[in-house]
């Protein structure tokens, strides 16, 4: 065990209380463990529409703060996700501390089961970056607080291609709404990052016939993604510059900011990838004033949360799938209220997610 001063103690404790009462989070939870060498953080931001829901990623993070700041962002990302997609889910997230092709195993994970288990339905999981199916059947035999687990025992199995189905709903309505036509035969689509959602994105694309570039930090799967759908690829030095009609990030976060939106060169931004606005309002805005529309991530990218939500009422994939496609027709009613209203789309999709939230708020209080 490590000996901690205790004002270097007091300075955590007291930044970080801070720092997570301003995001509004109910708790914060952190696991560890020497036998598997676990370590993971759990938060649960806001459980007023139901137990916080929300994937766990794995992520080699170099510092802890790094982690603490992911998951802080993303829990509540993650309400806002639940409320907008009208379910009956709070908003939570968990990470793992690791590299996920080296360091999980069967133990981690059945460990960080237990860690779940003990928040007694509060947190319930589910798959994000890094984790697979496989690995919520390990979870699953420590609690009954995990979703996205294998079809073969009653689940949903991967989100994945709900979620890249339901940003290509958003894809279509913001082409609807941008151009007047949701076709997107020939039209140029940047997909940058082609992992499990944004090859499943490429393909929906490409049957489309839309003119698709991809980007990917791993050349391998560039090679073998560009090779399955015949489209050409480009390398990050010319990502952000380049000349598209739209731009769907589907890596990791916080991909638009000063420095990134002043070089974009498309009409509309709408991708996969969770908190794609470095700062939520600043950025929002700076895309309004270069006229790109921007389909906010919490609101296309619930599909996935669409369809592990059905996994705890007894699967209906189809239920699922029509939920998913409500994204399109949501899309265009949050950018017509944006309009309207003369705000940024992402300050129209948040303040109906969170207007839910208040008036559940206030129904319990008078209940
Ligand atoms: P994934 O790990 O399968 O794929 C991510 C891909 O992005 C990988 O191929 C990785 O190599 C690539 N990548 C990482 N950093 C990059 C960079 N700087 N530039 C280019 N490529 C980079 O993850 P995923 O499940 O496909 O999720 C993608 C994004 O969508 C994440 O932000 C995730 O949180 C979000 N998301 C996923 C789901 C889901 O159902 N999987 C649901 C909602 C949101």
């Amino acid at each position: 065990m490590r000996t901690l001063s205790k004002k270097m103690i007091a300075k955590e404790k007291g930044s970080l209380l801070t720092y997570m009462t301003a995001m509004g989070h109910e708790q914060l939870v952190f696991c560890q463990d020497e036998e598997t060498d676990l370590k993971a953080i759990i938060a649960i931001h806001d459980t007023t529409l139901g137990p916080a829901l929300g994937g766990t990623r794995m992520w080699n993070y170099s510092n802890s703060q790094d982690a603490v700041d992911y998951v802080l962002r993303l829990s509540r990302g993650m309400t806002y996700k639940a409320a907008i997609s009208g379910l009956n889910l709070g908003g939570g997230k968990a990470v793992i501390i690791g590299d996920s092709s080296t360091q999980k195993n069967e133990s981690l994970m059945r460990r960080f089961g237990k860690f779940v288990d003990s928040l007694g339905g509060k947190y319930i999981t589910a798959e994000d970056v890094g984790m697979s199916p496989v690995d919520m059947q390990y979870v699953r035999q420590e609690t009954k607080f995990v979703t996205g687990v294998p079809e073969s025992i009653g689940g949903s199995g991967d989100p994945s291609p709900f979620t890249a189905y339901g940003v290509y709903m958003g894809i279509k309505a913001s082409a609807k709404y941008k151009w007047g036509s949701n076709d997107l035969t020939n039209k140029r689509i940047l997909v940058q990052g082609i992992g499990s959602v944004g090859e499943h994105l490429v393909k929906h694309l490409c049957d489309e016939g839309a003119n698709v570039i991809i980007n990917d930090i791993n050349q391998e799967k560039v090679r073998k993604v560009a090779d399955k759908f015949h489209v050409d690829s480009i390398l990050e030095t010319q990502l952000y510059d380049l000349d598209v009609d739209i731009y769907a990030p589907c890596a990791l976060g916080a991909v638009l900011n000063p420095q990134t939106i002043p070089a974009l060169n498309c009409c509309i931004v709408a991708g996969a990838a969770n908190n794609q606005l470095q700062d939520e309002e600043r950025d929002a805005n700076l895309l309004l004033k270069k006229d790109i529309l921007y389909a906010p991530d919490f609101l296309i990218n619930a599909g996935g949360l669409i369809n592990v939500y059905s996994e705890l009422q007894g699967y209906n994939k189809e239920e699922s799938l029509r939920k998913t496609t409500e994204i399109y027709n949501t899309t265009l009613e949050i950018y017509k209220k944006a309009e309207i209203e003369q705000i940024t789309t992402h300050q129209a999709a948040y303040s109906i997610a969170a207007k839910k939230i208040a008036d559940r708020k206030l129904a319990l209080k008078n209940a």
